[in-house]
């Protein structure tokens, strides 16, 4: 055998220094950056753009297009001040040969309405659309420019980060580049052997990541918005096999655990199914009986069960838990929202109550003495535990942990759910898992993606549904839509108004929904219109949602927080906004709330031409078929510009910069370099792991 090249030093000290040794890093920062999962130098390395922003120059209000995002100059030539349903800022922008642009501001201090008098000059970034009065721009970025501050346009596209409340771009990005400034040589940082790099042409790692985080103004900005850069997809193979290493290393670590034997006498089990109003379709009992199956192993199940929105996923998930409480064994039960697992908790509540057994709530918002007798109780062995991520925090412990039951679990990492599997750790003892996902993935990605789980089907609706109806409508006929609303409430029909604005901040999205909550309910006079969105407190998201159950609410209007999970039977009309940025994945998830009784459903999906060709296509899709899995493999066909923001948004599979329907033309190479690396360089393999999944690698260690 010929001599490998001799290994590089692999040992990287700036990689793993505290992000607080950067200059400027005091503890406010290193805090918010804890909770972007950022506490090394080499987490920032990789902590990588969403999206970016063209500011290297400034476009002409003429050549402004509805739709783009642009940096505009203008002179303020009017401002208005409103207050019909609630504060509203106005301002009109020119250029002082007729074309103006209207900025409008729903949250705004007084010294900002104060700096922007007319005849002031400003900079704005933003996206225009097509408003009543022509073009606006909705908070957009601003700054005013003076003789002293001349404009600058930016060297470079400036990347967008995901971030968190109380960072700002501006700083994040500063952090970023004192990171980036510590980038060490390849030969330090690459961590596939260079033998596996040459053999798949696999191009320099520093000069990827320098070139995603500062892309330079040349820079194919579409390839960018796709993701299909040659530097993106360098570091898309990366996270792949990352991934992949991790799913197999896990996998092989439970082969090698014990788990309880949950065979209880099915007693419980056979007093919930004598109590429900309805029989379970053969395909809920083949799934149901698969799980029961696994749980008399003892061997840790790993289960995931995938069926459509509606399949009925919940009763086989309380029956699992049912043969774990006969053993003994105490339950716990994970959803990805505090609106979902609460939908749980009163769906258990009521389904468990006439068993005499008690259920236990256990959110983040849980807090002080509740949650400290809370979780005494977990302590003590209380039998069912449902919550959200706040289940796998510290201070959570089970007494005898049997099983997991992860719900939508393409919202959680692989690394979550280990989390909280962990919790039940009993020596070589670990809890069975069962995964539940409404997102069914065509089989090939089902490999990589799930490559640690065994998978069941529901592949049948229950009888008595009828499908939804849908069509596509322009925005341009929205007052027919709402006149539409009017007719359907009168006849007492419920309604969901979805607004899903993309953007990276929850205030920006529960802003969207405010004006349009504003507009309904002036439109519709006589009829009660509420309003959800995730910053609210989930108190007054429940009482919201429980008015809307109750019927005393005629109209919903709500952010994509209603995506999953949420079930109110006599909704029968959905207003998808700006359904054309939607992915098909998400926009099926939503319909999926309406058609669940047994009267017909109807789905508008309002659109902002011009619809693109692979817009067009995918409301097309929407208008044939209510099958989740043709809706799937559609999916995979048609991914497009759009699809890779919608995914990114909901955080499906947690990736950071790898999309495995865009980059499945990668996953034979990785599952290649992924086999050699396991067996030729498990450390480097493990290094890998710890780079890209910091600080929740720890769990990993199975
Ligand atoms: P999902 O799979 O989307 O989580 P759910 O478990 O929320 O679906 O079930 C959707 C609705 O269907 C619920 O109201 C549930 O009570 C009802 N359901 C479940 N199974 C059946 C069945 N076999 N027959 C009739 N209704 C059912
Ligand atoms: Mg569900």
């Amino acid at each position: 055998m010929s001599a490998r090249p001799a290994r590089p030093m692999i040992a990287n000290d700036t990689g793993t220094m505290p992000v607080s040794a950067l200059s400027g890093v005091g503890p406010a920062l290193v805090e918010s950056l804890k909770r972007l999962g950022l506490e090394r130098v080499q987490d920032l390395w990789f902590h990588l753009p969403l999206r970016y922003e063209d500011k290297t120059h400034v476009t002409t209000l003429a050549d402004l297009r509805p739709g783009e995002r642009a940096q505009v100059e203008g002179v303020v030539e009017t401002v208005e001040s409103g207050f019909r349903y609630r504060p509203q800022l106005k301002v009109a922008i020119g250029d002082g040969v007729g074309q103006t642009l209207l900025l409008r501001f729903f949250h705004f201090r007084r010294t900002q309405a104060e700096q922007l008098r007319p005849g002031t000059r400003l900079l704005c970034y933003g996206e225009a659309r097509m408003g009543a009065q022509g073009l606006e721009m909705v908070h957009p970025q601003y700054q005013r420019i003076t003789t002293e501050v001349p404009i600058t346009v930016e060297e470079r596209l400036s990347p967008v980060y995901p971030t968190t409340e109380g960072l700002g771009q501006k700083r994040l990005a500063g952090v970023i580049d004192k990171a980036l400034a510590l980038l060490p040589p390849d030969a330090q940082l690459e961590l596939i052997p260079p033998e596996l790099c040459a053999e798949h042409g696999l191009s320099s790692l520093r000069e990827a990541l320098l070139y995603v985080h500062r892309p330079p103004p040349d820079a194919h900005m579409g390839q960018l918005t796709l993701g299909r850069h040659p530097t993106q997809q360098r570091l898309a193979f990366e996270e792949l096999l990352t991934q992949h290493l991790s799913l197999k290393r896990m996998r092989a670590a439970v082969r090698r655990r014990h788990a309880p034997v949950l065979g209880g006498d099915g007693q419980l089990r056979r007093r919930l199914q004598d109590g429900l109003p309805f029989q379970l379709t053969a395909a809920q009992q083949r799934v149901t009986r698969e799980v029961a199956v696994d749980l008399v192993q003892p061997k840790p199940m790993l289960r995931l069960v995938q069926g459509d929105v509606g399949s009925g996923k919940t009763v086989v998930a309380a029956l699992a838990a049912l043969a774990a409480l006969e053993a003994g064994r105490q339950v716990a039960l994970m959803a990805p929202t505090e609106l979902l697992a609460e939908q749980h908790l009163r769906n258990f509540r009521h389904w468990l109550a006439p068993l005499d057994i008690e259920v236990e709530w256990l959110a983040g918002k849980v807090q002080g003495k509740a949650r400290q007798k809370a979780l005494q109780r977990v302590a003590d062995g209380a039998p069912i535990v449902i919550g959200t991520h706040a289940l796998m925090q510290e201070g959570v412990s089970f007494a005898r942990l049997g099983l997991v039951i992860v719900d939508e679990q393409h919202r959680f990492g692989v690394h979550q759910r280990l989390a909280l599997r962990d919790k039940g750790l009993e020596g070589e003892q670990v809890p069975h898992q069962l995964v539940l996902t409404a997102t069914p993935i065509p089989r090939t990605l089902a490999m990589s993606a799930y490559a640690d789980l065994d998978v069941s089907s529901i592949d049948e609706l229950p009888p008595g549904r009828t499908p939804v109806q849908t069509i596509a409508i322009s925005n341009g006929r929205r007052h027919e839509v709402i006149e539409r609303i009017h007719v359907a409430c009168a006849e007492g029909r419920q309604v969901y108004w979805v607004c899903t604005l993309i953007e990276e901040s929850e205030q920006l999205r529960a802003q969207a929904a405010e004006v349009a909550h504003a507009e309904l309910s002036a439109a519709l006079l006589g009829f009660h219109v509420g309003l959800i969105h995730g910053r609210m407190k989930p108190k007054e998201k429940q009482a919201v949602m429980d008015a809307f159950k109750a019927g005393e609410l005629a109209v919903l209007v709500a952010t994509t927080v209603i995506e999953v999970g949420v079930d109110v039977p006599n909704a029968s009309l959905m207003v998808i906004e700006n359904s054309e940025r939607l992915g098909l994945a998400q926009l099926h998830q939503l319909r999926g709330r309406v058609g669940r009784g047994a009267v017909a459903s109807n789905c508008v999906l309002l659109y902002q031409p011009p619809l693109g060709q692979l817009a067009r296509e995918r409301l097309q899709v929407m208008r044939e078929t209510n099958d989740g899995f043709r809706i799937a493999e559609k999916d995979l066909e048609l991914r497009g510009p759009g699809e890779v923001l919608g995914t990114r948004q909901t955080g499906q599979l947690s990736f950071r910069i790898a999309d495995l329907a865009r980059d499945a033309h990668l996953l034979p190479a990785v599952q290649s370099v992924g086999e050699r690396m396991l067996r030729l360089h498990p450390k480097h393999a493990e290094q890998l792991i710890e780079r890209w999944v910091g600080g929740a690698a720890r769990y990993v260690h199975a």
